[in-house]
């Protein structure tokens, strides 16, 4: 099994370090190749996604991935940014399914701004459709409004679709995924107001005949922001469009209150996958060896089970991971008092520890 390893920069090439050594202590026969992306790779190659490293992500088995950004990349031209990387990657390998579960561990409960009996033992999953939606419909652009109330106004205006064999691939994922979970699937549309969501329910419908064992329902999306703080735990699998789902898997990430927790994978058919921490590049903490690598190992975690089908190595590092909580180890971003802080390398010694 080929990786791709793409560090890229700030905290990137720290945390990801962290998981390749999990992954190697593990003892697999995996072959890790590392290529430089984002702002790391303009550096080098006057680039974000030179040729060589897209080519090396195309061979790959799966992708692991760090975070790209940096605001010294700010006045670059917007199709020379780092954050290009990425959206390429998605466009060229067609990761069209992004998978963000929200673990709240008991051992956290205090990170989170809700109450520990809302958000404790949280464990629910986003599946958001990576390539469609009003983030792709053509036509869009900035034009003269002809709207009587503001006729001569510049306007601007976009368009939201999806095609009823787009909606059935997402779909089937996220049923697929509910299967091997608490097997409930909550379709989030906004299929009061927009044709574009009232096709997506009516494809969910009939997908969900396919899979008689899972439990389907809907919400509009407006109630399912208010449920998610409400009463997060009654969800198990999400599974919503490219906008609704931006927001939604970020709400969800923040309710567990640990972004340096939270893992993510995008995936195609194949179930090929490129798998990166939900959060970002955090240039504000980078080289100063106190990030967070747990959503990085997490990633190697969810690879290992969804790209590379070898789900008891996974639970093996969830398990560590667990275990070092329980220990009381504490990178800054999640210390409380009572705990232990501990730096970037001692939280990868110590899942490294735990593995054995
Ligand atoms: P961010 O997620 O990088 O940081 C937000 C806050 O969380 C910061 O205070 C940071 O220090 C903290 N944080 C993030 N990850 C952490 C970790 N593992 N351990 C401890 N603390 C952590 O978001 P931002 O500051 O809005 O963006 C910074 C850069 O990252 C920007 O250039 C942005 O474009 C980029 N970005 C990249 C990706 C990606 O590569 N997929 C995603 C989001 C943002």
């Amino acid at each position: 099994m080929k990786i791709a390893v793409l560090p890229g920069d700030g905290i990137g090439p720290e945390i990801v370090v962290q998981a390749v050594r999990v992954l190697k202590a593990l003892g697999l026969n995996l072959d890790l190749e590392e290529a430089p992306v984002g702002g790391a790779a303009y550096d080098v190659a006057g680039h974000p996604l030179p040729p060589a490293t897209l080519e090396l992500a195309k061979k790959a088995d799966a992708i692991l991935f760090g975070a790209v950004g940096d605001w010294k990349y700010d006045t670059l031209a917007r199709e020379l940014r780092p954050e290009q990387a990425i959206l390429g990657l998605r466009k060229h390998l067609e990761l069209f399914a992004n998978f963000r579960p929200a673990i709240c561990y008991p051992e956290l409960t205090a990170a989170s701004s809700l109450k520990p009996e809302i958000i404790g033992g949280l464990d629910i999953l986003i599946v958001r459709e990576l390539n469609g939606d009003i983030y792709f419909g053509q036509p869009r652009g900035i034009r003269t409004s002809e709207l009587a109330l503001f006729k001569g106004a510049r306007e601007g205006f976009d368009t939201m679709h999806y095609s009823e064999p787009e909606v059935e691939r997402i779909g089937r994922v996220a049923f697929e995924a509910a299967r091997k979970r608490g097997k409930k699937v909550c379709s989030v549309d906004k299929a009061n107001v927009l044709e574009t969501s009232q096709l997506w329910r009516e494809v969910m419908i009939r997908v969900a005949k396919d899979y008689p064992d899972v439990e389907l329902s809907h919400m509009y999306v407006d109630n399912a922001a208010m449920q998610l703080v409400k009463a997060p735990k009654a969800f198990d699998v999400v599974v919503t469009g490219n906008l609704f789902g931006d927001i939604l898997s970020d709400e969800a990430a923040m309710l567990t209150g640990s972004i340096g927790m939270l893992p993510s994978a995008s995936l195609d058919k194949n179930n090929k996958g490129l798998y990166e921490p939900s959060h970002g590049s955090a240039p504000d903490i980078a080289g100063k060896g106190i990030a967070n690598p747990l959503a990085t190992i997490l990633s190697a975690a969810m690879m290992l089970r969804y790209s590379l089908g070898m789900p008891a190595e996974a639970e093996r590092i969830e398990k560590a991971v667990q275990k070092v909580l329980a220990q009381g180890l504490r990178t800054a971003d999640i210390f409380t008092e009572g705990t232990q802080k501990v730096s970037t390398v001692q939280m990868g010694d110590a899942v490294v520890a735990a593995l054995a």
